[in-house]
Parts: C-alpha cells; sequence; structure tokens
C-alpha cells in the first residue's frame, strides 16, 4: 500500500475536494483504495455520505490507539473504496498528543499494524495546518500530494510546507517524497488564474501536474449529497478532470510497488 498525505497548511485549496474525488477515481480504475480522514472538520467523511453512527470508530481513536484501522473502516457508496471517518473530538487532538509517547508517530504505528495488503494505495485528507495531525500523516506517508489554489498568494505558503517536509524528511522519515503539486480551481476566464498557473510551472517545473482542476461548482455541490461528484455527475469538467489527475498519480508511483 502506498500512502499518499493530501496536505497544504491553507484551508480552502481543495485538500478535501481532491481527496474524495481522488480517491474516487483512484478506486473506479481499480485501485484498492482506503481514505483517512484526519482533518476534525470530517468534511471528507461527510462528503462521502457517513453518519455520525458510522464514526464510532475513527481517526482520533487510531491515534489515542483505541481502535485499530481495521475496525475503523468504513464501506462507501463507491466499490473498492473504504473511509476511515474523522469526528469532532480530532480537534483536541493536537493537544492531548503533546503529553503521548511517540507523538509524531502514532498514526504510522497503527498502518504498521494494519494488513496494508488490503489495499493498493491510500490518501489522507490533512487539516489546514502543520501541527501533530499533519506531522503524524507525512510521518505515516511515503508520499506527498499538494493542492494549490491558483489564485495570487498560491505559492505564499508553500516554502513553509515544504520546510516542514524537509524537517521530517531529516528526523523521522527520509523516503518521504513530494508525488506532484496540483492546481485547483482554475478558471480559464480570469487572466490572474492563468498568470498564477504559470508562475507557479515557473518556478516547480515537473513538480506540477500536468492536469488542471477547474472551478467546477458540481465539485462544490456533490458533498452536500454526500456523494463524489464523480457519482454525482460523472461527465462533469470537474470529474473529467480527477479521472485524469488519477491517471497521472498512478504513472507517478514507485512501479515495483504496484505490481507487487
Ligand atoms: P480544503 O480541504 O483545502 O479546506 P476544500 O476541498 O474543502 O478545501 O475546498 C474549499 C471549498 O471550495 C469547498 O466549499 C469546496 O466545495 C470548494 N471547491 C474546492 N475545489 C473546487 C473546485 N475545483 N471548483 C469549485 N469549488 C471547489
Ligand atoms: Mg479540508
Amino acid at each position: 500500500m502506498i500512502i499518499i498525505s493530501i496536505a497544504n497548511q491553507k484551508g480552502g485549496v481543495g485538500k478535501t475536494t481532491t481527496s474524495i474525488n481522488l480517491a474516487t477515481a483512484l478506486a473506479a480504475t481499480g485501485l484498492c483504495t482506503l481514505l483517512i480522514d484526519l482533518d476534525p472538520q470530517g468534511n471528507a467523511s461527510t462528503g462521502l455520505g457517513l453518519t455520525q453512527a458510522d464514526r464510532e470508530n475513527n481517526s482520533y481513536k487510531i491515534l489515542l490507539g483505541e481502535a485499530s484501522v481495521e475496525e475503523s473502516v468504513v464501506d462507501t457508496m463507491v466499490p473498492k473504496l473504504q473511509i476511515l471517518p474523522a469526528t469532532v473530538d480530532l480537534s483536541g487532538a493536537e493537544v492531548e498528543l503533546v503529553d503521548l509517547e511517540h507523538r509524531t508517530h502514532r498514526l504510522q504505528m497503527a498502518l504498521k499494524q494494519a494488513d496494508q495488503a488490503k489495499w493498493d494505495v491510500c490518501l489522507i485528507d490533512c487539516p489546514p495546518s502543520l501541527g501533530l495531525l499533519t506531522i503524524n500523516a507525512m510521518v505515516a506517508s511515503d508520499m506527498l500530494l499538494v493542492p494549490l489554489q491558483c489564485e495570487f498568494f498560491a505559492l505564499e505558503g508553500l516554502s513553509q510546507l515544504l520546510q516542514t517536509v524537509d524537517r521530517i524528511q531529516q528526523r523521522f522519515n527520509p523516503q518521504l517524497s513530494i508525488i506532484g503539486v496540483a492546481l485547483t480551481m482554475y478558471d480559464r476566464r480570469a487572466k490572474l488564474t492563468d498568470q498564477v498557473a504559470d508562475d507557479v510551472r515557473a518556478c516547480l517545473g515537473q513538480l506540477v501536474f500536468d492536469t488542471v482542476i477547474p472551478r467546477n461548482v458540481r465539485l462544490s455541490e456533490a458533498p452536500s449529497h454526500g456523494v463524489p461528484a464523480l457519482i454525482y455527475d460523472h461527465k462533469c469538467t470537474g470529474s473529467e478532470a480527477y479521472l485524469k489527475l488519477a491517471r497521472e498519480v498512478i504513472s507517478r508511483l514507485p512501479q515495483e510497488e504496484m505490481a507487487a
């Protein structure tokens, strides 16, 4: 199982939208996929139609060692896609973890105890901060996918994110790599977004995925119906973009792992 964190400490850049729809697209191409909701807001869980009753075991309990991954995952309406849900309890975790042993490695430890052969790929939807939750995600991950919103301050904050990645690589997880940066909420009618996209590509080069996620109202409507965009409207430009991104992501995965 390859583990990919969807991370950016900025809020509202498309982490959760990317987590839900990329996970759905990966599952649609036949990969057994696990989505871990690590944001106290639980938007990925809600967006996949989970009720509170579905979340009795959740990512908070995993971090505290009160439940195993296997007993916490829940099936979704998407074949081959399971989710490990989040509840608001997780909002206390940043503080509670500070006093626990191995506070940066709690998620990694839980995932190591799980039978990882059950899934091909795991995505982790991170909260909008670089606190202990995101650090747990990065420590547990093989790769990082960074959604970047096409707006004027897109690159602002990226150096802080890259610094954190650097620190994690040096202290905890030397294998951690960045699979790519995905430009989100692209609006081809707005000159500014074009310019931002060009700037980001000039700055980050090959790291940026060719696929660009357009601003598409279907992507923002789908979660209120508790379904991924690919089920809500599989023909909308947003769904098509996430299917394309999934193909690009697969092409960037370490091939020996995928063959195993
Ligand atoms: P994050 O998880 O980084 O905070 P979200 O994925 O929740 O960001 O997105 C923030 C808001 O923008 C949500 O209301 C979401 O529905 C909307 N949104 C995200 N991506 C798109 C898109 N490509 N087109 C239109 N709306 C989007
Ligand atoms: Mg989110």
